[in-house]
């Protein structure tokens, strides 16, 4: 039986599986998308990942993740854009939907807003090599608490403010982690779909606490996201594309057995992440 509509961020099992091994799981459960991280592309090698979406048949989502584009210094911000031009090519191989961008932070500085130049700068220094590689490239918004280590782009309505200035070409990913407390949240995800930037759709739940900033993402249906009314203004806005579970949590999904997690979250996915339509 297969499970239309749903994909699986690899991070959500990568200490239960390599990305072989995870892939080959998804299939079995009846999932045909999946979005790896570049490190778990890395650990089999390009050739081989390109050989498993390639002899499964999957839909490749998102390649996890370019962005990280702040530095101190323009050698090191050189780097950052040939290592995003790296990024591309790999996108490029795997076939997927679009390359996931995590901004970056502050470089070591107090700079925020020169932080943000930096990420735009270094956006506008790939976008041409991305378009000759057809990889989509999508700015993911990242929640607050981010913002001086992995994400100076925090909200919604200012990863498609900095889009557009950008170009017509860039969009987002929209993850229900980091948006959805955001005020004015169904204005914005309307407008990304009429501009068309919605290139992905990431899906956990919130977790009451919070016992990590990093590594304690809640399984859907555990926590205070609406997703059924999230999904219902993603879709609103023309996006009908996969929901990618995207789960980093070290004291619970990562100590369980991978097959266990896959069903949950299969359950959850069925029973709660439907578009709820009011
Ligand atoms: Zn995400």
């Amino acid at each position: 039986m297969s499970v239309p509509g749903l994909s699986i961020n690899l991070a959500t099992v990568r200490k239960q599986w390599n990305m072989r091994e995870a892939a080959e799981a998804c299939v079995r459960h009846g999932i045909t998308a999946i979005a790896p991280w570049r490190d778990q592309v890395d650990a089999i090698g390009l050739d081989e990942a390109v050989r498993v979406v390639r002899d499964l048949g999957l839909q490749v989502t998102g390649l996890c993740r370019g962005g990280m584009f702040p530095a101190a210094t323009a050698e090191l911000r050189q780097a950052a854009i040939d290592d995003n031009l790296r990024a591309i090519d790999e996108a490029h191989a795997l076939n997927a939907d679009c390359l996931v961008l995590v901004v970056g932070g502050l470089p070591g500085t107090r700079d925020i807003e020169g932080a943000r130049m930096m990420v735009q700068d270094g956006i506008e220094a790939i976008r041409a090599h991305a378009a000759q590689a057809a990889v989509k490239l999508a700015i993911e918004p990242l929640h607050p608490m981010y913002a001086a280590d992995r994400s100076c782009v925090n909200t919604l309505q200012q990863a498609l403010d900095m889009a557009g200035a950008i170009g017509p070409e860039i969009g987002v990913a929209i993850d229900t982690y980091h948006v959805w407390w955001e005020p004015g949240l169904a204005d914005q995800i309307a407008r990304a779909g009429h501009e068309n930037r919605i290139f992905a759709h990431h899906i956990c739940d919130w977790l009451v606490p919070t016992r990590d900033l990093l590594l304690d993402r809640g399984m859907m249906g555990d926590g205070v996201i609406d997703l059924a009314g999230f999904r219902a203004m993603i879709e609103k806005a023309g996006y009908h594309g996969p929901q990618e579970v995207e789960i980093f949590s070290a004291q619970d999904w990562w100590t369980r057995d991978g097959d266990e997690v896959l069903r949950i979250c299969i359950e959850r996915f069925q029973s709660l992440c439907a578009a709820r339509q009011d």
